[in-house]
């Protein structure tokens, strides 16, 4: 037997027990007369002390073991003199009568300890070393526990998990599939899915009404930050259901996990429509924690002869409340801000509504003390206050005063990483122009249906077509999307017409489906989470990468394992492929 008890076990109850321990050298110091090692597995760590007076030998080994060496030691629990009480194990330590080095380790690139002096790079590179540090275990524990009790949760309610393929055809999701070339068939290809999304459809059809399945999904898209090729969903389908069943359903298992993983009521969810997230937010995802919701003062401020406003087909502003204290240099700062390229705004507006009641603005020039106090009372602001304001293009405004408002939630500590605020966002546009290549494309995916009050516009204004789908929301961050499905053959074919595919390409890529919808397709719709985002949010951490074991860095790179890598050419051969150098 290597070991009795793991290295985060053993309590005062224990004292007087001989016991085996096994595990990795986190650090020991040498204190002459004693020599200390504390013992790390991953249940915590355990201090192991070496007396040179009783077991001279024995000391000299334990002195000489290097950081991560792995050992096994016998020996007997005893009280601390001094305890400490932040450790699980800080009231006891066990005096070794017995040690073996079960394998010695080169020193380790960084430091394994809560704070590593590794950077990212290296860590990335011994990513093996850096899930020993207790942050990211804690995160992968956190991950399992959430899949077990997604797990539980949804299985009690009749839900069974049910595996599809990886090998597959392409399911457009919006993204690049990744493509498998096939050996067997040379010239041809698998892609990866995006997403089970048509099988789980195709289940459907089948008659497992409800489904899930905690998989992997692969989209080649453009590389961003926190962006992983792969990453996880808890995919959901159900039958039988209109929006409410699945909303409620859902948000029951939101509730259950934040209840069980971090003994959090929630409480209900709001709902929120996706033009009115638009309006009052300037974004289909808006962080609730705060409030500071946009006003409209396109129709007040025109005819006072300041062309920015006049010109605009929107003016539109926030009021941060308490911040009319903010400097000079911090509201250049703003403006600053809201002029990156990345959010492009031509320039700032603010007025100042002093503690002393007067009004100050940056638009003096074209506005009264009073023309200011009616903007005051539409943003329903008090002295003490500072209202922002953009103007221009609707969308584009809107976008911009996005921006703005997340940054001065951030600069006003409104966004607290304890505090969780969840919001459904529902009835999203079917269909969403391209300019770039003038057609429209589905807003989620082809798969979605429209409202059913909307399908007549169908044939007049795509832009006005609502669909029957819905987000989920956390804290600013989409957690969650899915949608009522079309069950009927025609309407698919319609929404596939209206795509710009010709009947063919149709059938090409979706023939299997349309053609199991000829066979009693049931009404149905879903959804699915983004597992490690939330993971991550529940962690309270904005990176998805330090909740998955192995992760690619930012350039999509698996630095550990080097990958992508090139293939041998014999590979390459068996599988058809060959390059023009
Ligand atoms: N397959 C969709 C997605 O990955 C989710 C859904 O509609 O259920 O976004």
């Amino acid at each position: 037997m290597y070991r009795t008890h793991t290295c985060g076990e053993l309590r005062p109850a224990h004292i007087g027990q001989t016991v085996t321990l096994a595990g990795w050298v986190q650090r020991s110091r040498d204190l002459g007369g004693m020599t200390f090692v504390d013992l790390r597995d991953r249940y915590g760590i355990t201090q192991l002390a070496f007396n040179m007076e009783v077991h001279p030998e024995l000391c000299e080994q334990a002195r000489k073991l290097g950081r991560e060496f792995v050992i096994q030691v016998t020996g007997t629990v005893v009280e601390r003199t001094s305890k400490n009480y932040q450790m699980d194990t800080g009231e006891i330590e066990v005096v070794a009568s017995s040690l073996t080095i079960l394998n010695a380790s080169l020193t380790p690139p960084f430091t394994i300890e809560e704070q590593t002096d590794g950077g990212d790079e290296l860590r990335m590179k011994y990513r093996y070393l850096d899930l020993r540090r207790p942050t990211l275990k804690n995160n992968l524990i956190l991950r399992h526990k959430m899949a077990l009790e997604t797990r539980n949760y949804l299985s009690s309610l009749g839900f069974m998990e049910i595996e599809t393929p990886f090998l597959i055809k392409s399911t457009p999701e919006g993204a690049r599939d990744f493509v498998v070339p096939s050996r067997i068939h040379h010239g041809e290809f698998y892609a990866l899915p995006q997403s089970p999304q048509t099988f789980k459809q195709l289940l459907m059809v089948s008659g497992y009404d409800r489904y899930f399945q905690i998989v992997r999904c692969f989209r080649d898209e453009d590389l961003r930050a926190d962006r992983q090729p792969e990453f996880t969903q808890i995919d959901c389908e159900m039958s039988f259901v209109e929006r409410q069943d699945i909303l409620q359903t859902f948000e029951g298992l939101t509730k259950h996990l934040f209840k069980t993983i971090k003994g959090i009521d929630i409480g209900e969810v709001p709902r929120m429509s996706y033009d009115d997230a638009m309006k009052y937010y300037g974004s289909d995802k808006p962080d609730i924690r705060f409030d500071m919701k946009f006003v409209e003062l396109t129709d007040i401020v025109k005819g006072k002869g300041f062309s920015v406003f006049d010109t605009a087909e929107l003016v539109v502003g926030i009021c941060a409340k308490g911040a009319a204290g903010y400097t000079r240099k911090q509201l250049d700062e703003l403006t600053e801000f809201v002029k990156k390229p990345q959010i492009g705004a031509k320039g700032l507006v603010y007025v100042r509504y002093n503690a002393d009641g007067t009004l100050k603005s940056s638009v003096d020039k074209f506005y009264t003390e009073e023309h200011l106090k009616d903007w005051a009372h539409h943003f329903g602001a008090v002295p003490g206050d500072l209202m922002l304001i953009l103007a221009g293009e609707k969308d584009k405004t809107r976008k911009q005063l996005n921006e703005l408002r997340l940054e001065m939630g951030n600069q006003l500590g409104l966004r607290k990483k304890d505090e969780y605020k969840l919001l459904w966002v529902l009835d999203f546009p079917m269909f969403e122009y391209n300019e770039e290549d003038g057609r429209y494309y589905a807003m989620h995916h082809p798969f979605t249906s429209p409202k059913k009050e909307d399908i007549p516009l169908m044939d007049s204004n795509l832009a006005l077509v609502k669909a029957n789908a819905y987000d989920l929301v956390l804290n600013g961050s989409e957690i969650a999307g899915g949608s009522i499905r079309i069950h009927d053959k025609k309407l698919q074919a319609k929404v596939f017409e209206v795509l710009g595919f010709t009947r063919d390409e149709a059938v090409e890529k979706f023939g299997f489906l349309m053609n199991a919808f000829e066979y009693g397709a049931p009404p149905h719709g879903g959804i699915a989470f983004g597992f490690d985002r939330l993971c991550a949010l529940m962690g309270g951490s904005d990176s998805i990468r330090d909740f998955i074991a192995f992760p690619k860095n930012n350039a999509g790179r698996d630095t550990m394992i080097d990958s992508p890598s090139s293939i041998d050419p014999l590979q390459l051969k068996e599988l058809g492929i060959y390059f023009n150098k």
